[in-house]
């Protein structure tokens, strides 16, 4: 037996079933039109945003991160409860104006940025998180031919990361920023050739259950910035902190303590240095926002033994949730929180593989699990798939083809 990541709390069950802003997903799934079927529940996601808001200072304003979760009612969703989009390309930008995000409120990081999505930003005025001098000229260039300003900020490749992070993405050679070191002249240089200048955007990293590393990494952070805008010579207009805060996905993680990161960032803000005094500041989230709220269902096609084991096939998979398989960054593979979504309040009955319909041995949706009876036809739950799952997968696998999503 191998143990099951934590279900998230705030499901509750109706008549037995899993269900969704009151309602038994099997009703949802016949609403939707079948399975496979990625839910997101509005409430619990409008919960979360109000930890955040009760526990971070006022003055911290909050973006969300497009990539983990572009889908267009979400993403109208977002627009009404949080202060900005982060976005990490034209296509991003292109849903993040269809679901209404005013451009002000946008910025554009992410590298490789082509002229034609430097172009549509720079017109729609959106701010663009540079990530190299390169990119920064041309970005000038293209917005003196338009005849227009850019609204340039440069990201910063800190010289530190956040502890216990999932995934690294500051912190020697990177693709990702500038260098600290090269900063304070790129600053210079774009001011001086007429940019609107936005000023430093710093991402440390993603998926850190620590408080206490998040903590320290927004202090890092904030010391970062009032060093490089005193050496630029300039006050800073605006400080995107980056995020990274984590949610549990496997036994044995531990929610993030908000009210310490809250805490330490109120005593950090209280006194800032005269370089950060008119900055707005802003944290961008992406999982930590959506992710929990998240449930894949997919429905069990096939129960089979295979010397001595016993297999439910399904009929979605990691087309669709390829973080759950293990195959999205993952060092050792470890079981997502699963359920027999129609059997939610059953006991453990027996140990199951759950796998999907994919002719790969890494499609593999629960492994080796102590869960409910299940038969043909029954609804399997893949939790905390609200992030980095639908548009993080390779629907085009095998022919397919993507999941159907809805917001509840
Ligand atoms: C991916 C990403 C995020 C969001 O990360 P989460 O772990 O989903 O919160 C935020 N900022 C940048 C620059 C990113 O690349």
């Amino acid at each position: 037996m191998k143990p099951l990541g934590p279900i998230p709390a705030g499901f509750a069950a109706v008549d037995g079933e899993l269900a969704i802003g009151g309602q038994p997903v099997s009703a949802l799934v016949e609403e939707a039109g079948g399975t496979p079927l990625f839910l997101y529940s509005a409430a619990m996601i409008r919960q979360r945003v109000a930890l955040l808001r009760a526990n971070l200072p006022k003055r911290v304003r909050l973006h969300y991160a497009v990539k983990a979760n572009p889908f267009p009612p979400l993403l109208a969703l977002m627009r009404d409860l949080v202060d900005g989009f982060d976005i990490a390309s034209g296509g991003e930008l292109r849903l993040a104006l269809e679901a209404g995000q005013g451009p002000a409120a946008m910025s554009f990081a992410g590298p490789g940025k082509r002229d034609v999505e430097l172009e549509l930003a720079i017109l729609r005025g959106v701010t663009l998180n540079v990530e190299s001098a390169g990119e920064a000229r041309r970005a000038l260039r293209l917005a003196e031919r338009i005849g227009t300003r850019a609204r340039l900020a440069i990201r910063v490749n800190p010289s530190f990361e956040l502890r216990g992070s999932g995934m690294k993405m500051g912190g020697g050679a990177k693709p990702f920023g500038v260098d600290e070191a090269q900063v304070p002249a790129l600053a210079r240089e774009v001011i001086a050739a007429g940019a609107e200048w936005r000023g430093l955007h710093v991402f440390a990293g993603s998926q850190a259950l620590d408080a206490k590393a998040i903590a320290e990494t927004q202090g890092r952070v904030l010391d970062l910035a009032a060093r490089l805008a005193a050496e630029i010579g300039h006050k800073l207009p605006h400080l995107n902190m980056g995020g990274g805060f984590g949610i549990p996905y496997f036994a044995g993680d531990r929610p993030l303590d908000i009210a310490h990161v809250g805490e330490a960032l109120a005593e950090r803000v209280a006194v800032l240095p005269p370089e950060l005094a008119e900055a707005e500041l802003a944290v961008e989230l992406g999982r930590y926002l959506v992710g929990e709220a998240g449930v894949y269902l997919t429905r069990v096609v096939d129960r089979k033994e295979s010397h001595g084991a016993t297999f439910l096939v399904t009929d979605g998979g990691l087309h669709h949730v390829l973080a759950a398989s293990g195959n999205f960054g993952t060092v050792v593979r470890r079981n997502y929180p699963v359920a027999i979504a129609n059997r939610f309040e059953a006991g453990a009955e027996e140990e199951v593989s759950i796998v999907g319909c994919l002719c790969t041995p890494m499609d593999r949706l629960a492994d080796q699990a102590s869960l409910p009876r299940a038969e043909e036809g029954d609804l399997v739950a893949v939790f905390c798939t609200g992030a980095y799952g639908a548009s993080a997968s390779p629907s085009a696998f095998l022919g397919q083809g993507p999941a159907l999503e809805m917001l509840v």
